[in-house]
């Protein structure tokens, strides 16, 4: 290869990498990316991204994506995100979902569970051998809202907080207790209409964490992402 190729390759590289936002697309991006999902960040402006398992300060305490760099949907997913979103944006203008975690395929969802095991966290992710969640299939979202500075609102734990409180069916009484606020308990409320409104189901036990569809019809109607 003489010097003008590699020159030229080089700054083909560099000029891709720019125009996808800095960050240079994982192997698992780009299958995804051929499927025909989503790209989160391109739904709409409005939408936050930012992949806790992409990062080490999540529960697990390491990074566990490799290869995944963005948030990727199933088209219908998609859709009714960005109508969330909307929805959102028309309740309270300025206000935005941020996505926390999206797609994970099989592979993703095995160094997870692998990072876990024997542990006492191993409890909080599904064992890839069950056949997979929803985000093995790209029909789930962990997300909460932030505000017009970029700030996440008070849900009254973190994302991903392992314990009773991140749970949606005893607010009420959590509140009367003070283990959450009030003013969390509307905001959760707000997410679970926004999301409602788009397609999507509630989790009982975590209040970040939204299904379009059921297990059930995930199975006979979508393709888990077993790569
Ligand atoms: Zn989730």
């Amino acid at each position: 290869m003489n010097h003008f190729i590699a020159l030229s390759l080089f700054f083909a590289m560099c000029i891709e990498t720019f125009a996808q936002g800095g960050i240079a697309q994982g192997e698992l991006d780009r299958k995804l990316s051929d499927m025909g999902f989503v790209d989160v960040a391109t739904l709409d402006t409005a939408i936050v991204v930012d992949l806790m398992y992409a990062r080490d300060d999540n529960f697990v305490g390491r990074a566990m994506y490799d290869g995944l760099t963005r948030a990727w949907l199933h088209p219908d997913a998609a859709r009714a995100l960005k109508a969330a979103q909307e929805e959102l944006a028309r309740q309270h203008p300025g206000y935005a979902l941020k996505i926390c975690d999206a797609s994970r395929p099989m592979s993703a969802q095995k160094q997870m569970y692998a990072t876990v095991r024997g542990t006492s966290k191993v409890r909080y992710v599904s064992n890839p051998a069950n056949g997979g969640g929803l985000h093995n299939y790209g029909l789930a979202v962990d997300v909460t809202i932030v505000d017009e500075n970029g700030d996440e609102l008070d849900m009254g734990t973190k994302v991903d907080y392992l314990g009773a409180e991140a749970g949606v069916n005893r607010e009420a009484e959590m509140v009367a207790s003070g283990v959450i606020t009030a003013q969390a308990a509307k905001n959760r409320e707000l997410l679970r209409r926004v999301m409602r409104k788009g397609g999507f189901r509630a989790l009982p036990s975590e209040w970040w964490h939204f299904n379009l569809v059921s297990r059930a019809t995930a199975k006979a109607s979508y393709k888990v992402l077993d790569f």
